[in-house]
């Protein structure tokens, strides 16, 4: 954990945030200056600077798909915006921005624009992005396959020709 990191703190619970989303790297929680409904920020529970210095980067977008997915089905946004600056707090966070009709922002979105909710209604959104969220089922033991005898990939009478051309050569 990082000296005065504000995500640190939110993964250790010191800093209280509106968790939609846990797993044993990642949480996924609202952005307290939402840009738009929805508005999450996913974070790895260790500390990185950068989003690309995240060991498990596929992992990470998966869990901001998921969080992303989930805004279009509890809020029926239209599309989802991922966005990766870093330099707002060097801690790595995709921010998962849900987009709507008739949202704030333009084509892009404009980082400096916030929608203003009450404290209700953030636990609201929060509440119904979580229960969005798919939960994890356990995961069903593969069938065991059948042991495959290994057979020699060369016989020796492969070899004996094999060796003999080398030695004519
Ligand atoms: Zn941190």
């Amino acid at each position: 954990m990082e000296q005065k990191c504000i995500f640190c703190a939110i993964v250790a619970n010191q800093i209280p945030a509106l968790k939609v989303y846990e797993d044993d790297n990642f949480i996924a929680f609202l952005d307290i200056r939402p840009l738009t409904k929805g508005n999450c920020l996913v974070i790895p529970k260790k500390h990185y600077i950068w989003t690309y210095d995240v060991p498990n980067f596929g992992d990470y977008f998966e869990v901001a798909r998921k969080v992303g997915l989930a805004a279009q089905k509890a809020f029926g946004a239209k599309w989802i915006c991922f966005l990766t600056l870093g330099l707002e707090v060097q801690h790595a966070h995709i921010r998962v921005v849900p987009r709507y009709e008739k949202d704030l922002h333009g084509i892009v979105v404009d980082i400096n624009v916030n929608e203003k909710f009450s404290e209700e209604e953030m636990k609201e959104i929060a509440e119904e992005l979580k229960s969005a969220i798919p939960v994890e089922q356990p995961k069903v033991e593969e069938k065991k396959e059948e042991p495959v005898e290994e057979k020699p990939r060369w016989s020796k009478k492969d070899l004996f020709w094999a060796r003999r051309d080398i030695e004519q050569t």
